[in-house]
């Protein structure tokens, strides 16, 4: 089994280390076919990309260098934010509608879409959830998220699901399937562990390997990853982006 694509890595647009050029050229060295420039919507505090239309910019300098490496696919993408309970994410639709390949994850802290979201998401999740109070609630509300913004929008991939927030994870694999959507196993935040890779392959969903490289060095880099998928029993065609 080896990584033919990584469709998970930041650039100093959001909080990289690199550019998109060195990005490509990691990936090329590695011998990866496709790489995706998928930064940080805008809503992550301090880390996101500075506004939506950066995104834009993002997808005129990919297109620029896609024609200048011919021998790889560079696709514009992003890791965007769900921003309020009920599915919203933190990019206009006219902006991913844009983009090659939506990736999309739970990250703390975020720009909530309204006061009630951000008691919901944020301070449920970092004091009440981490006080072990009302767990299985919070569970269910962050699982209803991220299942909202599937049907919401057309996803490719969950990104780290279950890192450091609550969920489901057989309902979010269950509802995935349905909608075409991955699952990522992270190769640098150790999720999905291999004890829930196991759980959301019984729902017959699929798999993605990311190295949510923040350097161009990590660009490709997913052998704890790979690790996690062998383990877990998975084969090539569980996962899109072997060969
Ligand atoms: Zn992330
Ligand atoms: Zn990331």
């Amino acid at each position: 089994m080896r990584l033919n694509a990584d469709y998970h890595t930041h650039t100093i647009y959001s909080h990289g280390k690199g550019s998109i050029r060195e990005n490509i050229e990691v990936a090329i060295t590695k011998g990866l076919e496709r790489v995706a420039i998928s930064d940080h919507g805008p809503a992550c505090y301090g880390f996101g990309v500075e506004d939506a239309a950066s995104f834009l910019e993002i997808k005129r300098e990919v297109d620029k260098y896609d024609r200048l490496y011919p021998e790889i696919k560079v696709l514009t993408g992003v890791e965007a934010n769900v921003i309020s309970l009920d599915g919203r994410l933190d990019l206009p639709r006219f902006i991913l509608e844009e983009l090659d390949v939506v990736l999309v994850g739970l990250h703390l802290p975020i720009k909530p879409a309204s006061w009630q979201d951000g008691v919901g998401i944020i301070f449920n999740n970092v004091i009440i959830d981490k006080l072990g109070l009302k767990s299985t609630e919070i569970r269910e509300k962050n699982t209803d998220a991220l299942i909202n913004a599937l049907h919401n929008y057309k996803i490719d991939i969950i990104t780290h699901p279950g890192y450091r927030i609550n969920i489901d994870t057989r309902r979010l694999a269950r509802e995935a399937a349905k909608t075409d959507t991955v699952l990522e196993i992270n190769a640098s935040h150790g999720y999905l562990s291999e004890e829930f890779v196991k759980v959301a392959a019984t729902e017959n969903v699929k798999f993605s390997l990311g190295s949510d490289a923040h350097k161009p060095v990590d660009v490709g880099e997913v052998d704890s990853a790979l690790q996690v998928a062998k383990n877990s029993g998975l084969i090539i065609e569980d996962i899109v982006n072997v060969v």
